[in-house]
Order: C-alpha cells, then structure tokens, then sequence
C-alpha cells in the first residue's frame, strides 16, 4: 500500500472522499490562496505568495477542466516551493527541464484524482479509452490526464504513446509491464501513417514488437486503441492483455 501523498493527506484532512467534492477553490481557501480568475497574457496560471497568503490567478478563457487543473498545479507550487520563486508561468515551461514543475503536476494529479477514489471505480475495468474518457468526465480532468494518472496506479500491463502535434512522441508504462518489455516510439509504420481519429469501440489486435521490444513478444498480439484528442495530441493505448 503506498503511503498517501501531501495532496493526498490534504483531501483527508478537509473530508473529501467523493470526485465532485473536490472544489478547487476551496481547498485553495483551506490553504491559504485565493483563486481569482481574469486574463493572462501568458501562461495559464500564475501563483503570488506572501508569509501564509498567497493568491492563484487563472487565465479566464481556458477551459473549466483546464483552469481546475491549473489551480491544483499552482497549489502543488505553494506546497512544495513556498518561498522560493513563486511565478510560474504554466504551459510556456518545458516541463521535461523542470523537476519543479514535475513535481506540481503529481500533486495536481494526487489532488483531482485521488488514488483512494480512483482505485476502486478501475481495479477491475480493463484498460480502455472508454475507461479513461469514463475517469475524466468522473475526476473533471482532461482525458490525457486520466490516461496518465490510470497509468501510474491501473493494474493492467499496457502503454500509453502520445504524440505532440508537432510529431514528438512520449510514453507512459503502466507499473505492471514488464520491466524487460521496452516501449518504442519508432514504429515506422505508426510515423508514416496519418491516424485518422478512430472510433473508440474499433480496438486494434496488432503483433506486440510493433510497439514493444524485449523478451518472450514473439508471437504476442497486443490490442490497440488510438484516439485524436482536443489538444490535437494522440493518445495510443498499447494493451498486453491477449
Ligand atoms: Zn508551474
């Protein structure tokens, strides 16, 4: 069992045990920022402390699953970085070269979908993108954020591939693959193709060495899911389940 996390212990303090009790803006209260929101020029979100006040501005014009997401990034800020540099200019920031901003994206990820809330609604659904879009429409997140928080704590053996709209790929293991099997990012026939948006029930069974090398793949069909997302990302799940 893995100890809870500072987002995490935060929702058990103020009683919060349900998805639609976390109220961004009140648990920012209960430590101390206040959340207004008004046009940013860059960024979406910014966060200005003082002593044990700090205030959370938001850009307006985003999304409402954006802004929520925003605020608890900013909260994970004022938890783990109070009083150093408190300015945070989300979304201009290459997060790879930033641990700190790593590390305010967990919490937001610990604080809008609490491993103790999550767990029980998907320990026994297999992975699938209608269990990811299910989990954001349930946790009011993006559907690339449920995808990654369902990889770090899903039960399942399966893959998350992302690709940016520049074509830049990423993944994310789930923590039962085998820790032999590699993820790759280079499949030529998945560069090569324009993936059109498929339709969510149309799973795929491919041969497993297009998306994973190592050990004991030969002759494994993993399923395929792949998904055009609103930010014009690509969400592939790779799922090793035959
Ligand atoms: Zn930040």
């Amino acid at each position: 069992m893995t100890s809870p996390s500072p987002a995490e212990r935060l929702l058990d303090d103020l009683e919060i045990t349900e998805p639609d009790e976390i109220d961004v803006e009140v648990i920012a209260w209960a430590v101390g920022a206040r959340v207004r929101y008004r046009p940013l020029p860059r960024g979406d979100a910014r966060i200005v402390g003082m002593g044990e006040r700090a205030i959370i501005t938001v850009d307006d014009r985003a999304s409402r699953v954006r802004q929520r997401f925003s605020v608890a990034h900013e909260l994970g800020h004022w938890h783990h970085h109070r009083g150093q540099r408190l300015i945070c200019h989300g979304g201009s920031v290459d997060a790879e070269a930033d641990a700190c901003e790593r590390e305010a994206d967990r919490y937001a990820a610990d604080l809008l979908i609490p491993r103790s809330m999550l767990m029980p609604r998907v320990a026994d659904a297999p992975i699938s993108f209608a269990l990811v879009e299910r989990t954001a429409r349930r946790f009011g997140v993006s559907t690339l954020a449920a995808a990654l928080r369902l990889a770090d704590v899903h039960p399942g053996k399966f893959a998350l591939i992302v690709t940016e709209p520049d074509g830049r790929r990423w993944f994310r293991r789930s923590p039962a693959l085998p820790k032999g099997w590699r993820v790759r990012v280079d499949t030529p026939d998945f560069q090569s193709r324009t993936h059109p948006p498929s339709d969510p029930d149309a799973m795929q069974h491919v041969l497993a060495y297009y998306h994973l090398l190592g050990r004991g793949l030969r002759g494994l069909l993993v399923s395929r899911e792949t998904v055009q997302l609103r930010s014009g990302q690509m969400l592939m799940i790779i799922n090793a389940v035959s």
